[in-house]
């Protein structure tokens, strides 16, 4: 049986490394503050914005709210992030995303200052990564290497398979695992035998968007299996992309959902927050 990796746990450490470290920049006068920017009133956003100001005021950043009605138009938008990128004393902007059909989302990630840039969605930072640049990095992957590393998962030459290549999840993975010196697959709805190759897997990442679909038979006996996968039941109850009673019996590690992968992703807003407090460096 698996061994259950709590990302509610190891997120709550980082949180608390966090906190320790903004006391100590306040202490040489650096004042962290994020801006947090909404358009329309999308309930599942207004969850994720008070989430994340709530997760700011813990560890001791101030947070500033823009909460733009739905109407609002692409170059009013644009204008408020050339303001927030030119303010000094913001150091972080974030766009909750989605966006109002009307308004083009690849345009507002390139608005946003690459030094601003907490979510690590700007071309900039995707490239930073790519070549190995400082920069930020998105956050949930940057969550999973977190709980990999705090598990004690040595990545080293270790077979990795990650099903889904989205900009927010599958790419940046592949890339920080690489930099982590495994050896990457990337899986995608055109590939062919995904079974065969899922089984290969020291380390499978699954994030496809689709609710129980990695069975036991994907999984290699001892694997560590890391599910991204959100969805909520008609009774409000979560579950993954893994079918996790089968999948807990193969692997040696798993993180369940919720409580694996899904706590991890605002812990690492706050540490870009406090990345972009020091000036980009970790
Ligand atoms: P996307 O829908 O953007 O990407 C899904 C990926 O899965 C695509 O690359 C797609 O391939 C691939 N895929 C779809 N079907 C199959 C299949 N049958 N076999 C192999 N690959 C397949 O999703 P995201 O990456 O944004 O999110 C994935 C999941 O993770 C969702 O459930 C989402 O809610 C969750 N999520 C959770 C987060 C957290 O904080 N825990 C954060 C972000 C996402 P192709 O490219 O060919 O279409």
């Amino acid at each position: 049986m698996a061994e259950i990796i709590d990302g509610k746990k190891i997120s709550a450490e980082i949180k608390e490394e966090l906190k320790e470290k903004v006391a100590s920049l306040k202490s040489q006068g650096i004042e962290g503050c994020l801006a947090v920017v909404q358009v329309g009133d999308d309930p599942a956003s207004c969850v994720y914005v008070r989430n994340k100001k709530k997760a700011c005021e813990y560890i001791g950043i101030k947070s500033k709210s823009y909460e733009l009605p739905a109407e609002t138009t692409q170059e009013e938008l644009l204008k408020l992030i050339g303001q927030l990128n030119e303010d000094a004393s913001v150091n972080g902007i974030l766009v909750q995303l989605p966006l109002p059909s009307h308004i083009d989302e690849k345009t507002i990630i390139n608005g946003i200052s690459p030094k601003k840039d907490v979510d690590g969605f700007h071309p900039e930072s995707v490239g930073s990564l790519t070549i190995g640049q400082p920069g930020f990095v998105s956050c949930t992957p940057a969550g999973i290497i977190e709980l990999l590393k705090r598990s004690h998962v040595n990545i080293d030459g270790k077979n990795c398979v990650i099903v889904g290549r989205s900009n927010i999840v599958g790419k940046p993975m592949a890339l920080l695992m690489l930099r982590e010196n495994a050896t990457v697959t990337i899986t995608h709805s055109h590939t062919k035998n995904l079974q065969d190759i899922c089984k290969t897997a020291d380390i499978l990442i699954v994030a496809i968007g689709k609710n129980k679909f990695i069975t036991g038979d994907y999984i290699k006996e001892g694997a560590v299996v890391i599910d991204v996968g959100i969805h909520r039941d008609e009774n409000n109850k979560l579950s993954g992309d893994v079918k996790f009673d089968e999948a807990e019996k193969k692997a040696s590690l798993i993180t369940p959902v919720p409580g694996g992968v899904g706590p991890m992703t605002i812990a690492m807003l706050m540490y870009n927050c406090v990345k972009a407090m020091t000036g980009m460096k970790d």
